[in-house]
């Protein structure tokens, strides 16, 4: 079968022999905190509002990515609580039969208002970015004095026994992450909260990332081992995270590694940013705009094809770790995390 073909129909594939069911879609560049790993402190550029897509925008093509052979869409952003009247985009995804699982990922501060609604809407399973257990520190790290309202949210939504799993996602930094393990532990120990620590990526605002600043998961896992005995949980299909139970019981802590150990090889995963525009990798260079056909009218039949086409050409791999390597012109918040 020529490589064409095979691109023509059947569920969305790369050009390696990727199949694509992840989809992550960012529903504004805007946000309520500053986070420093994430966007500058002043200055960040924002979409026009006109450019930024409709709810029935998203509906029309997260439908259209799912008759592709998409099931799991995470909705994020910027944040993604910040924009108005967000629990309703939800309840319309909801609705699209071919979606599976319907999740978010949110910083927390607006979610103990937001919470029932979401529920109410139909969400599966929600994330929260927290980066410190000390509200000084979160205060440096966010630049927002926020981390007691942030863990009122996460109770709330937490209190919702459908919503599972709850994920708390913490971007490790070297030299400061380091003081929040064994905090991070007691929490995931306390709770059925999955806890995770990501790897900084060279994807912030301020455009300082160096090498240097990535704590790797491994030398966390082997803080934590000082400690805690943990045990390796089998790897699910696909995920970013390789997961550990304590010995001990109670909880569950995970390492998102994507500069040290990177996943691109069964990478099942494209992103919609908040202007319409189709990222086959966290790191691509290159876009796809599917706005511009969208609001000139194209049918589902070309959506298909432009669609079909971006994919086929995704990214081998990511190279943060090679000599030249590029970031991208967006930054973390302008793309999606
Ligand atoms: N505002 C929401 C939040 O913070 O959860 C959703 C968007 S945020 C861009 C998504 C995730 O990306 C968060 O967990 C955040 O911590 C993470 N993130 C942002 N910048 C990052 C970077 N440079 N490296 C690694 N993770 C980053
Ligand atoms: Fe906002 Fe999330 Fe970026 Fe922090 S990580 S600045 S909360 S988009």
């Amino acid at each position: 079968m020529k490589p064409r073909d095979q691109e023509a129909t059947g569920p969305l594939r790369d050009a390696h022999g990727r199949a694509i069911t992840d989809l992550r879609v960012s529903v504004t560049d805007r946000c309520n905190f500053r986070c420093k790993y994430c966007m500058p402190a002043e200055g960040m550029p924002w979409l026009d509002r006109a450019d930024v897509l409709s709810f029935e925008e998203i509906e029309r093509l997260v439908r259209v990515l799912g008759g592709l052979g998409v099931t799991d869409v995470r909705l994020t952003g910027g944040e993604p609580l910040a924009r108005r009247e967000f629990p309703r985009l939800v309840a319309m995804l909801r609705g699209i039969e071919t979606i599976r699982d319907l999740s978010l990922t949110t910083n927390g501060y607006l979610l103990e208002r937001d919470a029932a609604a979401l529920v109410d809407a139909g969400i599966d399973r929600v994330n929260v970015s927290i980066d410190s257990l000390a509200r000084d520190r979160f205060h440096e790290v966010t630049r927002r004095d926020a981390l007691p309202q942030v863990l009122r949210g996460l109770e709330a939504i937490a209190a919702h026994e459908r919503v599972r799993p709850i994920k708390v996602n913490a971007v490790a930094m070297r030299d400061f992450t380091e003081d929040e393990v064994f905090r991070f532990c007691e929490l995931a120990r306390s709770s059925d909260y999955q806890v995770r620590f990501i790897e900084f990526m060279p994807l912030d605002g301020d455009r300082s990332w160096s090498a240097d600043q990535v704590l790797t998961g491994a030398e966390i896992r082997e803080l934590i081992e000082t400690r805690h005995e943990l045990v390796a949980t089998p790897r699910e299909p696909h995920a970013t995270a390789r997961v550990y139970r304590f010995a001990q019981g109670g909880g569950e802590i995970g390492f998102i590694n994507p500069v040290s150990e990177p996943f691109c090889a069964d990478c099942n995963r494209i992103r919609m940013t908040a202007d319409g525009k189709l990222r086959t990798c966290l790191f691509s260079i290159r876009e796809t705009d599917l706005r511009e056909p969208l609001r000139a009218g194209a049918t589902d039949a070309e959506l298909d094809r432009v669609i079909r086409d971006a994919v086929w050409r995704k990214e081998l791999k990511h190279r943060v770790n090679e000599p030249g390597f590029v970031a991208p012109p967006r930054t973390m918040s302008a793309i999606g995390g």
